[in-house]
C-alpha cells in the first residue's frame, strides 16, 4: 500500500498511547455507554488526564501546543476502534479553537484550562428546529440590555449537549441585518433561564449524547460575546476547511476499519464448503473497496499537508467530507453484506459502524452543501 507520510515518531508515540486508552478505558464500558445514550463523565476526566483532550491549545490554556495531526490521530483512532460516541472532537477542535481565536482572556481564562482537564465540556449550537443548512435562517436571539445580552430561543442535535457545561450559541443580534447581524455567545449551564432537553434517540453514534438546548430570557454578559457584534458568521467560515476534514479523517480510517473486519470475517466464514472470501463475488467486492479507500486516503493526506500549510481551501475541503462520507457509506454497507445475517447484529463492529456512518452525510454541512460549495467553482 502506499506508504504515508505524514506522521513523525512522536505522532506514533501519541497515537499508541491513544490507541491504549481506547481499549483500556473506552471499548470495556462502550456497549454500556450505548445502552444509556451517552458516555460516562469520568472518561472525559480520564482523557483530561493524559492530555487527548484540546492537545492543540497553548500550553497556558492546558494543552501542549502541538499541531493538528495530533487530533488528526485522535479522529482516526476513533474511526478505527469504532468508539463515535466520544464526542472529544467537537470539544477540542472546533469549541475550544472559537474561545482561543474570539475569546477575552478572561474567557480563555475561565475555560480552556478546565476544558483540556475533562471537567468542562463544550458545545456549540447552531442548528434550531426550523433551520440547519439555512444558517441564516436561525431565530434564536440576543437583545442588548446594559451590559448583558437577553438570550431567547432554541436549538437542537446538539453534540455533547446534555453533558455540557458550555455552550457557543449562534443567536441574531441585529435579525435585520441577516448573516451580518449573527454573533457567538458563550452560555453556561449555570446562567438562569438555560435549560437541556431531553437526549435525542438516534439511528447511530448512540453513546453520543445529543440533545435540545432552550434558552428563556437569558442574561449572558457581554464579556461571553466572542469577538465583535455581529461577525459571527465570518467567524463560523474561519475555520469550516478544518471542521470538515475532522469528518473526512474519521471517514476514512471508518472505512479502513470496516475492511479490516470484513477480510478477518470472511476469512473465517465457510458456506459452501469454502471459505466465503474465497468467492469471486467477496474478493471483487474488497478489491474494489480496497482501492477506493485507499485513493480516498492519499487524497485525505494530502489535503491534511494543505491545511498544515494553511493552503487547503474551503471547497477542496468540501470535497474531502462529501466524497469520503459518502465512500464511507458504500464500504459499511457493502461489508455488512459481505457478513451475512451476523452483519446486521449490534454486536458486530460492522453493524455500529453502517449505523454511525449515515450522519456523516449530513452533518457538518449535509453533502448537497458540500456539492454546492463545490459547484460555485465550476
Ligand atoms: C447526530 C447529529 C449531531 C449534530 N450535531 C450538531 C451540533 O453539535 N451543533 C449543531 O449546531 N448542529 C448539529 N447537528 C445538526 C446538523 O448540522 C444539521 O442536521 C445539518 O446541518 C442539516 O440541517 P437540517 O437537519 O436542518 O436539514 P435541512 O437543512 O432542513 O436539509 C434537509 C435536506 O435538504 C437539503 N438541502 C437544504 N438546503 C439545500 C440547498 N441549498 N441545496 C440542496 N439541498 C439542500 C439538505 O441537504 C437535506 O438533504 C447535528 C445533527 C446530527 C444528526
Amino acid at each position: 500500500m502506499i506508504e504515508r507520510t505524514l506522521y513523525s515518531s512522536d505522532h506514533d508515540l501519541f497515537r499508541a498511547s491513544f490507541r491504549r486508552f481506547l481499549d483500556e478505558e473506552v471499548r470495556p464500558y462502550y456497549d454500556a455507554w450505548e445502552d444509556q445514550g451517552y458516555v460516562d463523565r469520568e472518561v472525559w476526566r480520564k482523557a483530561g488526564a493524559l492530555g487527548f483532550l484540546c492537545p492543540t491549545m497553548p500550553e497556558q490554556y492546558g494543552g501542549a501546543g502541538v499541531d493538528r495531526l495530533y487530533s488528526a490521530i485522535i479522529f482516526e483512532e476513533i474511526g478505527r476502534s469504532g468508539a463515535t460516541g466520544l464526542g472529544f472532537g467537537l470539544h477540542s477542535d472546533i469549541v475550544a479553537p472559537y474561545l482561543l481565536a474570539y475569546g477575552s482572556d478572561d474567557l480563555k481564562e475561565r475555560y480552556l484550562p478546565a476544558m483540556a482537564r475533562g471537567e468542562l465540556i463544550g458545545a456549540i449550537a447552531m442548528s434550531e428546529p426550523s433551520a440547519g443548512s439555512d444558517l441564516q435562517g436561525i431565530r434564536a436571539s440576543a437583545v442588548r440590555d446594559g451590559d448583558t445580552w437577553v438570550l431567547n430561543g432554541s436549538k437542537t442535535f446538539i453534540t455533547n449537549g446534555w453533558h455540557c457545561d458550555l455552550v457557543i450559541v449562534v443567536a441574531k443580534t441585529d435579525p435585520a441585518l441577516g448573516a451580518k447581524g449573527i454573533s457567538l455567545l458563550v452560555v453556561d449551564t449555570g446562567m438562569p433561564g438555560f435549560s437541556k432537553g431531553k437526549r435525542l434517540k438516534k439511528a447511530g453514534l448512540k453513546a453520543q449524547d445529543t440533545a435540545e438546548l432552550f434558552f428563556d430570557s437569558v442574561r449572558v454578559p457581554d464579556g461571553n460575546l466572542l469577538g465583535r457584534a455581529g461577525e459571527g458568521f465570518i467567524y463560523l467560515m474561519q475555520e469550516l476547511a478544518w471542521e470538515r476534514m475532522q469528518i473526512a479523517i474519521l471517514a476514512v480510517s471508518a472505512c479502513e476499519a470496516a475492511l479490516h473486519w470484513t477480510i478477518e470475517y470472511t476469512r473465517s466464514r465457510k458456506a459452501f464448503g469454502s471459505e466465503i472470501i474465497g468467492f469471486q463475488n467477496t474478493r471483487f467486492t474488497l478489491a474494489a473497496l480496497k482501492t477506493e479507500v485507499q485513493v480516498a486516503r492519499v487524497f485525505v493526506d494530502r489535503c491534511m499537508e494543505l491545511l498544515l500549510a494553511g493552503k487547503l481551501d474551503a471547497p477542496t475541503a468540501a470535497m474531502a467530507k462529501y466524497w469520503t462520507t459518502e465512500l464511507q457509506g458504500k464500504v459499511t454497507d457493502d461489508c455488512l453484506q459481505l457478513h451475512g445475517g451476523y452483519g446486521y447484529m449490534w454486536e458486530y463492529p460492522i453493524a455500529r459502524a453502517w449505523a454511525d456512518a449515515r450522519v456523516q452525510r449530513i452533518y457538518g454541512g449535509t453533502n448537497e452543501i458540500m456539492k454546492e460549495i463545490i459547484a460555485r467553482t465550476l
